[in-house]
């Protein structure tokens, strides 16, 4: 992980549909000072929204932000990649309400991050720790966190198609991992739920360009899956653009099972609470801990 706050060096722009207005939207990354985090700006209204925990306003369907009465809406894949090629500090400009879908996945925006390269910045980053042992429970879903000197992932899905089934995905967060192996999944649907989406005024972009659909232990897209695994990984890409939302870098291994945004917000939540708490780097020595560490069974 590296030690000094890191920016974009050039602008970069992505343009395309939002998945759940339908509507044609552009996005441009573009360089910020140490210490400004990530913000959203809404170019049609002038807006300021930092990605924060506390600015979460929505995670049924995607991860929505809001500042006063202004929102912006599924930032967790552009979130995910700047937090996975360790990217502290930049604005993103967007001219409507909800950042472009892309492919569904993580992968354009990380390779532009990529051949732009990060800029050092003067300023140390401030890493959040995972002090002790702890289990988050929501709805059928677990996240077990424990210390740990770099960020580990290990993610589970269970569905009942059987074009998924049961499967689990696990990296290190380093540029490298995350560029490779993790940006490129995309993110997936069920051919059941479609109908229910449209009818609640989402997913009105959605389309075999943006999305995996999966009906039974089929894959419509005609060009199949990027990873037998890919739909454990892209929950993994999802779960690093929620806690991205923290706004420092996380030393702590993470066990995920089947994770969804509103308990990748719950985790994060957790993680901002006053009893953690961002320390200088560089920070312990590997294999040693302030705390004893008490395992249980
Ligand atoms: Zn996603």
């Amino acid at each position: 992980m590296r030690v000094f706050q890191h920016t974009i060096s050039n602008s970069l722009s992505f343009s395309g549909v939002g998945l759940h207005t339908g509507v044609d939207t552009s996005a441009k990354i573009v360089p910020a000072g140490p210490d400004t985090g990530i913000v959203f700006r809404r170019m049609d209204t002038g807006t300021e929204i930092p990605a924060t925990v506390e600015n979460v306003a929505e995670t049924a369907y995607a991860t929505v932000l809001s500042a006063g009465r202004e929102k912006i809406s599924t930032v967790e894949h552009f979130l995910a990649a700047l937090y996975g090629m360790e990217i502290d500090n930049a604005v993103i400009e967007v001219d409507g309400p909800e950042l472009p879908i892309l492919d569904g996945s993580a992968l354009e925006i990380s390779r532009a991050i990529a051949s732009s390269g990060p800029a050092r910045q003067d300023v140390r980053r401030q890493f959040l720790r995972v002090w002790e042992n702890d289990k988050i429970r929501q709805n059928g879903s677990m996240v077990a966190l424990s210390p740990a000197v770099e960020m580990e992932i290990l993610v589970t899905v269970d569905f009942p198609a059987s074009a998924i089934g049961r499967q689990w995905a696990k990296f290190t967060l380093t540029p490298e991992n995350f560029l490779k192996e993790i940006a490129p999944a995309r993110t997936f649907v069920l051919r059941e739920q479609i109908d229910a989406l449209r009818a609640a005024g989402l997913a009105k972009g959605g389309s075999l360009d943006n999305a995996i659909v999966v009906e039974g232990d089929k894959v419509h897209n005609t060009e199949g899956l990027r990873f037998p695994n890919e739909f454990a990984r892209h929950k993994l890409l999802d779960f690093i653009g929620d806690i991205a939302l923290l706004g420092h870098p996380v030393r702590g291994s993470f066990l995920a099972i089947r994770p969804g945004h509103t308990m990748n917000h719950a985790v994060a939540g957790y993680l901002a609470s006053p009893s953690y708490s961002a320390s200088p780097a560089p920070p312990v020595t590997p294999g040693k801990f302030p705390v004893d560490i008490q395992v249980t069974a």
